[in-house]
């Protein structure tokens, strides 16, 4: 697919090689821009990278909003290239316990039509896609840069370069960096929004919602073939609904499940406290099999002990903001924008999207202007088509992120509550009667 190309070479700065960074600038490339992108990690594919605790590797639900901004990157290869470490899931099996004590599972399909969504790891996605960049001649990655500030008048930003932003603390003297426009995926602690407070007037709003994550795994079973190396069904997201709180499994391609506990945060406090008691093995082993029943099948009690001091236990942020750009020069994507709680599987994939939107609405607006005879080789114009284009952006996408942050907000009662069987409430209603 031949992308359509803007009227002028601009200088795009994209701050965060993550999913939706890295996706940016394959999108900026590939209409001829000059790309530059700063990272503050080091880069993901190295294999002496130690992962900090925010950049942890998670199993992630891409679905068609997602693989669709793929599609349209440019890039025959890319979906070929992400979809090879993907599983699908064509639903979600809900695990429990009758009041007879029999465990059960019930398969709830997402799609009548059996479409499925797909099981990737986080970081597999963004080296993949860091591959494709790799090979285009108008980017430059820079690793190890961070954004510490930013004139959005003057189009200039500044960056400290690291010498191992994991393990080193040393820095060298910042660089300044200019740019036409400057493309903030940094995450939901974005700087680049941070510093385009100072320049427009941006509301916001965020969140901590009383629930905090840790991650634990299900091991494959050792010697079998790849598809018996699951315990449990491997095209399925599984869930352990718990009420006020929940466990869920995402399978790997090894035959693992990622899984992840999402509780609040005085059930955590609780827990943590086992952690130093002798019976610390059998007291998070009775919490298991009494909310998540047949999980300590899967994992044994000390590993879930030993996951549970050792995993980070993370918070979770829900933030709303608005605009997302300033002027011709700045806008916001992805977490940096609005980052959303987990339990509608849709804050990367919203990301990948908002990618997929912002150069559709720039393309339409270069588009305009060669219609309209407009020289927009001269700098003036091609910044007010940037300008009429940002505007357009920050209308188009506020209403839908602001919608399916709040989705994600509902989900969370869906999945931990909601999704236990009629037959089951119906049983369990009889036995509080
Ligand atoms: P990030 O992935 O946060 O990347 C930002 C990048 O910017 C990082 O590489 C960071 O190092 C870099 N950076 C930060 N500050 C600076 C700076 N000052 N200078 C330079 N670089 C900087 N989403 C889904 O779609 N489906 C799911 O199933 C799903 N499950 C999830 C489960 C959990 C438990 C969690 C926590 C999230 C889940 N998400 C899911 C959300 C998803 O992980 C995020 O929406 C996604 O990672 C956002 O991508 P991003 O590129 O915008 O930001």
């Amino acid at each position: 697919m031949s992308a359509p190309r803007m009227a002028t070479k601009q200088k795009v700065v994209i701050v965060g090689a993550g999913p939706v960074g890295s996706l940016a600038a394959i999108y900026a490339a590939n209409r001829g821009h000059d790309v530059e992108v700063y990272e503050l990690r080091s880069d993901l594919r190295d294999p002496s990278t130690t992962p900090l605790n925010f950049t942890r590797s998670i199993n992630l639900a891409l679905s068609e909003r997602g693989l669709n901004a793929m599609r349209h990157a440019g890039q025959p290869k890319l979906i070929d290239h992400v979809t090879a470490v993907t599983l699908p899931m064509r639903g979600r099996m809900i695990h429990g316990k009758n009041p007879s004590g029999e465990l059960y599972e019930v398969s709830q399909d997402y799609d009548i039509h059996g479409r499925a969504i797909l099981a990737i790891d986080r970081g597999g996605l963004n080296k993949r896609l860091l591959d494709i960049l790799e090979d285009m001649p108008n980017v430059t990655l820079f690793f190890n840069h961070k954004l510490t500030g930013a004139d959005f008048k003057n189009n200039k930003a500044w960056f400290e370069i690291r010498k191992d932003a994991e393990q080193s603390k040393e820095t060298v003297p910042e660089i300044e960096v200019d740019f036409d426009l400057m493309i903030g995926a940094d995450g939901a602690h974005s700087a680049v929004r941070y510093h385009m407070m100072k320049y427009t007037r941006m509301d916001y709003q965020q969140e901590y919602i009383d629930t905090l994550w840790c991650e634990f795994q299900i091991k494959p079973q050792d010697g079998k073939s790849s598809l018996s190396r699951f315990k449990i069904s491997p095209d399925h997201l599984h869930i352990w609904p718990g009420r006020e709180f929940m466990f869920i499994a995402i399978p790997s391609e090894d035959g693992s499940f990622t899984c992840t506990l999402f509780a609040p945060a005085a059930v955590f406090s609780q827990l943590e406290s086992f952690s130093s008691q002798p019976d610390g093995t059998s007291k998070i082993s009775l919490f298991f099999d009494t909310y998540f029943p047949g999980v300590t099948n899967l994992i044994p009690p000390p590993d879930l002990l030993s996951s549970f001091n050792q995993n980070p236990h993370l918070p979770l942020i829900s933030i709303k903001c608005k605009p997302y750009h300033h002027s011709s020069s700045a806008v916001i994507l992805g977490d940096a924008a609005h980052a959303m709680v987990p339990f509608y599987g849709q804050g990367m994939n919203a990301g990948l999207e908002d990618v997929r939107i912002l150069f559709a609405i720039l393309d339409k607006h270069a588009r305009m202007d060669e219609n309209s005879d407009a020289d927009a080789s001269s700098d003036g114009t091609a910044a007010s088509q940037r300008a009429r284009a940002l505007a357009e952006y920050t209308a188009v996408r506020i209403p839908d992120a602001h919608a399916i942050i709040d989705l994600a907000l509902q989900n969370y009662i869906e999945m931990r509550s909601s999704v236990l069987s009629p037959l089951y409430r119906f049983r369990k209603s009889l036995e509080e009667y």
